[in-house]
């Protein structure tokens, strides 16, 4: 199983590289972010109460996203591999996924870090939240916020995977075919 990290800020181009990894390697695309906003677009509790964060660019709690990653595991046993966009943003995220994997015989095989300046990212996401109708996109202060959770919650994620030699950076910024090539060399490295 190849199973994938792929790591970065928020407007890194995680969900645009993640797309065509999933058509060259045939993952199944576990996007924390897609599945928590379809749990508000159907209404449901979970997602009453993860929108009320969103919103503010807050990170939603560990035992939620850690429980929707569980199902998507158990529903897709005969998966190729995944790949984990979005997911984990918190080192007790990275902990209950290796615990996860471990159930199934599996691990993570490599995480990739999309590296991207602050500036060009709050810029990406305005960019963005023209076009994608996501309140948390439109907001400067939303977006601050975003980055300010990355810095303090999500980058020491990264410090865990190297401590497993799992770790792999990769200039987010130039052409998207240019980065899609050293991601799949990256992939096929540690394959
Ligand atoms: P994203 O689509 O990945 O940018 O995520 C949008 C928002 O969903 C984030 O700002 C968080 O509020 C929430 N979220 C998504 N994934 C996670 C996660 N793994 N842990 C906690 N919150 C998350």
């Amino acid at each position: 199983m190849l199973n994938l990290v792929l790591f970065g800020p928020p407007g890194a181009g995680k969900g645009t590289q993640s797309e065509k990894i999933i058509d060259k390697y045939n993952l199944v695309h576990l996007s924390t972010g897609d599945l928590l906003r379809s749990q508000i677009q159907a209404g449901t509790e979970l997602g009453l109460k993860a929108k009320t964060l969103m919103d503010q660019g807050i990170l939603v709690p560990d035992e939620v996203v850690i429980g929707m990653i569980d199902s998507k595991l158990s529903e897709n046993r005969d998966a190729a591999g995944f790949i984990f966009d979005g997911f984990p943003r918190t080192v007790k995220q990275a902990e209950a996924l290796d615990g996860l994997l471990a159930s199934y015989n599996e691990s993570i095989t490599v995480m990739v870090a999309l590296i991207v300046p602050d500036e060009e990212l709050k810029k990406r996401l305005l960019h963005r939240g023209q076009t994608s109708g996501r309140p948390d996109d439109q907001d400067e202060q939303k977006i601050k916020t975003r980055i300010e959770e990355y810095n303090s919650k999500t980058a020491p994620v990264a410090e865990y995977y190297r401590q497993q030699n799992k770790y792999v950076s990769i200039e987010g910024v130039g052409e998207i075919e240019e980065i899609f090539g050293a991601i799949c060399d990256a992939i096929e490295k540690e394959a």
